[in-house]
């Protein structure tokens, strides 16, 4: 199943201390200079990358890999009361309903490139109005 640590930069997350786009500049880097392997930077999930296909919202960035398309971003949220491998996002009534939920969620959102499986953290942000004492 699909989990967040199956995206790439997600597992040097500690919020507040890691730029994600510092991040993805130095493995794009590595690729460039030939310390990762394709396969090791395109290893988007298989749900993932049919996510972006199905409902990732599109952008005018160029995928650093592949260079032959543009990425698509692709959000899901987890929390108590969703599924372990999170919900995907498929319209912004959706989120804004969740953010309504009295829970604490996370919605992840991840830049793929449907072509060649790039994928990396793009941001992380809170979700739901979770219930303070
Ligand atoms: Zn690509």
């Amino acid at each position: 199943m699909f989990r967040p640590d199956a995206i790439q930069g997600a597992t040097a997350r500690e919020p507040g201390t890691v730029d994600y786009r510092l991040a993805r500049q130095a493995l794009v880097s590595e690729f460039r200079k030939g310390r990762l392997a394709q396969h090791e930077v395109c290893d988007a999930h298989p749900e993932l990358v049919r996510a972006a296909r199905q409902l990732g919202e599109p952008t005018s960035i160029e995928c650093p890999i592949c260079e032959r398309d543009n990425v698509v971003l692709v959000s899901y949220v987890f929390g108590p009361g969703l599924p372990a491998f999170g919900r995907c996002i498929s319209s912004k009534d959706e989120l804004a309903k969740l953010k309504r939920q009295p829970a604490d969620m996370a919605c992840y959102v991840v830049e793929v490139c449907p072509t060649c499986s790039w994928n990396h953290l793009a941001r992380v942000f809170p979700v739901g109005r979770a219930r303070r004492s």
